[in-house]
């Protein structure tokens, strides 16, 4: 059976991003408007000599409407259900906010490996966000930045015993 790892976080964190460069095709939509991934995508992921299925999901968006909100949800459970592994997506530029914490205290419950990742970790700017990651409970974040492809061997380290 495939290793499945499952993207998971609130909206515009990075998540399609990371789902691109871990698939090598632009499958993923990414848009700067938060939480445009509202379906569900799955692909091969590859690192290096690791391959497994990965899903990108849409994060919870409490200003969405109730409907979508909710659709998110159920996405969300589904995809961890499905998953052996999550990788828990934070902002590294933004820092920490209440829903980062609640989907935090949401993972926190689950016996699945639970990888905290700190996108956007490129730069200076990132410190201060990857210091806040810290304190999500879920132990050392991985600092990565999607877009530029930096940090993937952190993740492989943190993947490799797991796949
Ligand atoms: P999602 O909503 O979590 O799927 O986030 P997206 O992948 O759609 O990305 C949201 C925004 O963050 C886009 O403008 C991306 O270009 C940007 N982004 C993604 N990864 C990085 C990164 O590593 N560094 C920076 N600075 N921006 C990023
Ligand atoms: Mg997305």
């Amino acid at each position: 059976m495939t290793f499945t790892v499952a993207i998971i976080g609130r909206p515009n964190v990075g998540k399609s991003t990371l789902f691109n460069r871990l698939v090598g095709k632009r499958l993923a939509l990414v848009d700067d408007q938060p939480g445009v991934t509202r379906d569900r995508r799955e692909g091969q992921g590859r690192l290096a000599d690791l391959t497994f299925r990965i899903i990108d999901t849409a994060g919870l968006e409490e200003a969405f409407d109730d409907s979508l909100a909710g659709r998110m949800r159920s996405q969300t459970e589904r995809a961890l259900a499905d998953a052996d592994a999550v990788l828990l997506l934070v902002d590294a530029r933004t820092g920490t906010t209440p829903l980062d914490n609640h989907f935090a205290n949401w993972l926190r419950s689950t016996d699945k490996p639970v990888i905290l990742v700190a996108n956007k970790a490129e730069g200076k700017a990132a410190q201060g966000g990857l210091m806040d990651a810290y304190a999500l409970g879920l132990g050392s974040p991985v600092p990565l930045s999607a877009e530029h492809g930096e940090g993937m061997e952190m993740l492989y380290d943190a993947l490799r015993p797991l796949v």
